[in-house]
């Protein structure tokens, strides 16, 4: 987003509050369904792109991403046969596939320009810099894959990758691991860990899906176990990644939520409730602490301005779940409602960190220099940071490691 756009937001997030919700995408946005990890033929997959886009189209998504092993198939044959305006779009990507060693590196990008051949490098955080930065120079958005696959990246080294936001908390692939084990942290509990550190990632599910004719095999990566729901204005690849970079979204294994957002001071969570399930709503914060737990499909959380982060995550009676992404909520009700005041997501990052970067004299208002002092929103190598909470809280379980 360019700088000016958001300083827009920023002030107004700090100035109007609630009032910017007019402004928010999520009043005339809809929300798409999507995979954004697949394989077909063209790779390790067992079917042909067509036969893949078509369970997808048939299956209620709204969007998908074809991301071969180092190929980039073109989607331009898809879109004309399955495509149609606002209901169905395909959308380019590659699994760029790196390693070291044993330890499987792999990071997707999403609508690059052009096939983004494995970098290489000399660590694993050099490895996934490297890949990462090729992705963006291609233009394209990059998401990291299956931390715990081969248990390949620690969630410290996870943590110091740059320039990008999202990583897959969920994988449909059985062998990746998801819940950790052995000493070594599930992905949530590693996402909380990062957060708690200061870094913003958001989380996303994938079905990572390469086998299309076991269905209901559960031993080999089938489609439909994890996808994200995107709020974007239109069906158009632009939109759904630039939403993905805000935060704009919930991963899901199969909670639907009718809405979700964080405006004034409160997040708020509605599922579209299943009459045969009951759901369990928690509001997660520093160090993975639940803050908040409502047993209902409708919840509602308050911030307190001290949280540093708020998420949220559904859990449903028969195992399913959806995941929230971070807003930052920073000490004090000014931030707290300035943090809050868009829509889900990291707009509200994204507010501070602006405001943090405009001229002095555009936040000269005394209140604000106050809380210029306390606040420690900023952006490092494009990466957005902030003060992990209240002070003396130092992060738990960045210092483990993994044992290969
Ligand atoms: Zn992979
Ligand atoms: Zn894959």
């Amino acid at each position: 987003m360019p700088l000016r756009y958001a300083a827009a937001f920023a002030l107004a997030g700090l100035f109007c509050g609630p009032a910017l919700h007019a402004q928010t995408p999520s009043d005339t946005a809809r929300w798409f369904k999507g995979n954004t990890h697949t394989h077909t033929l063209n790779s390790d997959g067992d079917s042909t792109p067509d036969a893949v886009v078509r369970w997808y189209r048939e299956h209620g998504y709204q969007f998908l991403v074809l991301t071969d092993h180092n190929f980039l198939t073109s989607v331009d044959a898809l879109n004309a046969l399955h495509g149609a305006d606002q209901k169905f779009l395909v959308v380019k990507g590659e699994e760029v596939t790196d390693r070291l060693g044993p330890k499987p590196l792999h990071i997707n990008g999403l609508d690059v320009d052009g096939l983004v051949a494995p970098q290489g490098g000399s660590s694993v955080v050099d490895i996934l810099q490297r890949n990462v930065d090729a992705i963006r120079a291609a233009r394209g958005v990059p998401h990291i894959n299956h931390p715990n696959f081969r248990w390949a990246i620690t969630l410290d080294e996870l943590r110091q990758v740059r320039n990008t936001k999202l990583f897959e908390v969920f994988n449909g692939h059985p062998e990746v691991n998801n819940l950790g084990g052995g000493g070594v942290p599930g992905l949530e509990e590693a996402w909380d860990a990062i957060l708690s550190s200061g870094t913003l990632l958001y989380g996303i599910a994938v079905d990572d899906a390469h086998v299309f004719r076991q269905p209901g095999n559960p031993n080999v990566s089938g489609p439909g176990r994890g996808w994200v729901m995107v709020r974007a204005q239109r069906l158009e690849p632009r939109l759904l990644l630039e939403a993905l970079e805000r935060g704009d979204f919930y991963a899901s294994t199969g909670v639907i939520l009718d809405d979700v957002r964080a405006e004034g001071r409160t997040m708020t969570v509605s599922v579209k409730a299943d009459e045969f399930a009951k759901y369990r709503v928690q509001f997660i914060g520093q160090q993975g602490r639940v803050l908040r737990e409502v047993a209902a499909a409708h919840a509602t959380y308050e911030f307190t301005g001290d949280e540093g982060y708020v998420r949220a995550r559904v859990l449903e009676s028969n195992g399913r779940m959806a995941w929230v992404q971070p807003v930052l909520v920073q000490t004090g009700p000014p931030a707290a409602a300035a943090a809050a005041a868009l829509s889900v997501g990291g707009l509200g990052a994204l507010s501070w960190l602006v405001w943090w970067r405009l001229p002095r004299p555009h936040r000269g208002d005394r209140k604000l220099q106050s809380l210029r002092g306390e606040r420690l929103t900023q952006e490092v190598d494009g990466n957005e940071t902030f003060q992990p909470g209240p002070a003396g809280h130092q992060p738990r379980g960045l210092d483990r490691r993994v044992q290969q």
